[in-house]
Order: structure tokens, then C-alpha cells, then sequence
């Protein structure tokens, strides 16, 4: 995989002794990759993050790993509320919901596959920790969206996806059971409605279920993911 420098000023020393254990996906949510490659890298914008991948699968490095890049912003996964200390950002070209959200190509898929599983034999980030933006921020991102190849990153190594004959307690037929589980995945229940945790999970791990109530399925697909991850 070929991988082009574009150094952006946007960046700062990770806290001393921090372990990288979070990956997180975006998409850029701009008209052109062009546009999002000069704002990731405008220090007025002071916003960036460590890669940008193109939809015909140029890789573009605008931080350093070692550094901590400005992408998340406010939010949490798990027990960590800063996760830019933590993390690693890789911004996917995509027009977004925004500006007419459409498929992620295929040699961009590949390019972000190769990328990611590259990442993670140098950090270790467990699989329950490659996360969506939205993941951390579901009451503010979207991103990278219900049309992300997530089953396809994780046949590739990267990251979670439900098992289809998976066991666990069924569902109650309410939603603090299944805002339990969210829970327990990752998502703080204290920076979104359930509404808007769910949406969150749906984009990431039950697509063809957004914006759908909370059911059965969603309750096995919880238990699975949990059971991958040990949590
Ligand atoms: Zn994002």
C-alpha cells in the first residue's frame, strides 16, 4: 500500500506512558477529498487526523502515530472520555450525510483494510476498540455510516461483527435491558438518549435495522459482539 505525506499542524504529544488502544473510523463528510484534505491540515480548523483514505485508495499520512490527532472531540468509549490520547483516526472520503452519502468503492475498502490491519500489529487495540465515530459520539456523528463495510473489515481481522448463531439471554421485550448491554459494549449512556445510542449501534452492527425499535435480534447481536470481547 502506497502511502503519501501531507503533514498537518493539527496535533499534540499524547500524555506520557498512554497505550494506543482505540482505532476510529470516520468519514470526511466533504464535497471533495480535496476539501477535507486542506481543512484536516488548516491550522484555523484545528481539526485533523493521522490518515485520509481516498475512494480509489490513495492513503494519505497527515500525523504521525505517535502523536495525538484532533478528530474525535467530545465523547467516550468505555471508561475513556479523551479518546484522541488514546486513539488513532483514519478519515474515509465520503460525501457524507450531508452532501449525499453514497457506497464506499471497493479499492477504498481495500486501501482501509490494509491500513487498518497495519495499525493494529503495531498498537494493541482490542477488537472491541475499533469503533465508528459515532460509536463515542452518537448524540453529534453519524460517521463512517450504515453503508460502511464493517462485516468486511472483520472477515479481514479488523474489528467485531455478530456471529449469526449466537446464545444469550433473550430479550425482555424493553429497552433498559437492551440499554444495559449497549452499555456494557462501550457506549456512555450519559452523553446520548437511547434513541440515539441505538441508531449508533445500528449503524455500526445492525444496518438494515436503523431507525427501527429495539428488538430480539438487536438483543443476540449485543450478546454476541460481548461475547467476542469479553466485556
Ligand atoms: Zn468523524
Amino acid at each position: 500500500m502506497a502511502l503519501r505525506d501531507r503533514p498537518s499542524p493539527n496535533h499534540g504529544p499524547r500524555p506520557e506512558g498512554t497505550a494506543v488502544d482505540i482505532l476510529v473510523l470516520h468519514y470526511t463528510g466533504m464535497l471533495s477529498a480535496e476539501a477535507a484534505l486542506d481543512r484536516l491540515c488548516d491550522p484555523a480548523a484545528e481539526v485533523s487526523a493521522h490518515y485520509v483514505v481516498e475512494e480509489d485508495g490513495t492513503v494519505w499520512r497527515l500525523v504521525d502515530e505517535g502523536r495525538r490527532a484532533w478528530h474525535a472531540g467530545r465523547g467516550a468509549w468505555g471508561d475513556v472520555g479523551d479518546v484522541n490520547n488514546r486513539s488513532i483516526g483514519v478519515e474515509i472520503v465520503n460525501p457524507g450525510h450531508e452532501y449525499g452519502y453514497r457506497p464506499f468503492p471497493q479499492a477504498q475498502m481495500q486501501a482501509v483494510i490494509g491500513l487498518c490491519q497495519g495499525i493494529l500489529a503495531r498498537h494493541p487495540i482490542p477488537a472491541g476498540n475499533v469503533i465508528a465515530h459515532s460509536d463515542m459520539a452518537p448524540a453529534r456523528k453519524q460517521d463512517p455510516g450504515e453503508l460502511f463495510d464493517w462485516p468486511g473489515l472483520a472477515r479481514a481481522g479488523i474489528g467485531l461483527w455478530p456471529a449469526t448463531d449466537a446464545h444469550g439471554p433473550v430479550w425482555d421485550g424493553g429497552d433498559d435491558q437492551v440499554a444495559a448491554l449497549l452499555a456494557r459494549l462501550g457506549y456512555d449512556p450519559t452523553i446520548a438518549t437511547f434513541t440515539e445510542t441505538l441508531a449508533a449501534f445500528q449503524r455500526h452492527w445492525h444496518p438494515e435495522a436503523l431507525g427501527q425499535p429495539a428488538d430480539a435480534e438487536t438483543v443476540r447481536r449485543l450478546h454476541s459482539l460481548l461475547a467476542q470481547s469479553g466485556r
